[in-house]
């Protein structure tokens, strides 16, 4: 989907309630222009190698993997297309992963290099499209479920992220942010699963920024119990 819908922060936290049910579990970051990984899990530095083989990062009991651990934060990273080819084979064949359960991906937006290299060069199980209810990311998750669908990657369900805010002091309001229903509609009218709404949060943001994905951070706040429905509705 597009770029700031949450598409990290639900990559992050799906894969840590799939860990959570005792799955093996990898998190590869696939946005080689803007990894967003070691800060969301505050694991940073770059990773070791043995005999020609990068040995993933450990965090939360996941296994990591990310541009951002090779370069540092503060310069751009500029990659021509045939570049984010190679370094997105790299990270699925020359990275010790090990035996996994999932190896859960998060794609930069949009339909470009990376994720096209990825639908080439794996046998991916599904992909999960996020989106907030408003228009514009709406827009943006119909090409990206066309793009899965041409290349014949199943698609398996969208989340709506940022969906409703409750209020703290008054628990059972929901206030509809982006308006109602706009995943749940886009996924009835294009055939596939909604896996559910995520509310917006605060703490996704405060544990974002500290390196907690929210099902660390806040285990029994209203997000992390929408994404751990979300990961099981998944399995
Ligand atoms: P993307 O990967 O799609 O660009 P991110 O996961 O980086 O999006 O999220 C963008 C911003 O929105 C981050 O600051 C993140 O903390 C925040 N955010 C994501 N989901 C929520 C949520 N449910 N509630 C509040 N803030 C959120």
């Amino acid at each position: 989907g597009k770029g700031g819908v949450g598409k990290s922060t639900v990559a992050v936290n799906l894969a840590l309630a799939l860990r959570e049910m005792g799955a093996r579990v990898g998190l590869m970051d696939a946005d080689v222009y803007g990894p967003s990984l070691p800060l969301l899990t505050g694991v940073t530095g770059r990773p070791q190698t043995r005999e020609k083989r990068i040995l993933p990062h450990q965090g939360y009991g996941l296994k990591l993997m990310s541009m951002g651990f090779f370069v540092d934060d503060s310069s751009p990273v500029i990659w021509r297309g045939p570049m984010v080819h190679g370094l997105i084979r790299q990270f699925l064949t020359d990275v010790e992963w090990g035996e996994l359960d999932y190896l859960v991906v998060d794609m930069p937006p949009g339909t470009g290099d990376a994720a096209l290299t990825l639908t080439q060069q794996a046998p991916l199980a599904g992909a999960v499209i996020v989106t907030t209810a408003n228009d514009l990311s709406l827009v943006d998750a119909r090409k990206g479920l066309a793009m899965f669908q041409k290349v014949e990657v199943p698609v398996l369900g969208i989340v709506e992220n940022m969906s409703y805010f409750v209020p703290p002091d008054l628990p059972d309001r929901k206030y509809w942010i982006f308006g109602k229903g706009g995943g749940a509609r886009v996924a009835k009218e294009l055939g596939v699963d909604f896996l559910g709404e995520v509310p917006i949060d605060a703490r996704v943001v405060e544990g974002g920024d500290i390196g907690k994905p929210i099902l660390a951070y806040a285990p029994d706040s209203p997000p992390a119990i929408a994404l751990r429905e979300i990961a099981e509705k998944l399995v």
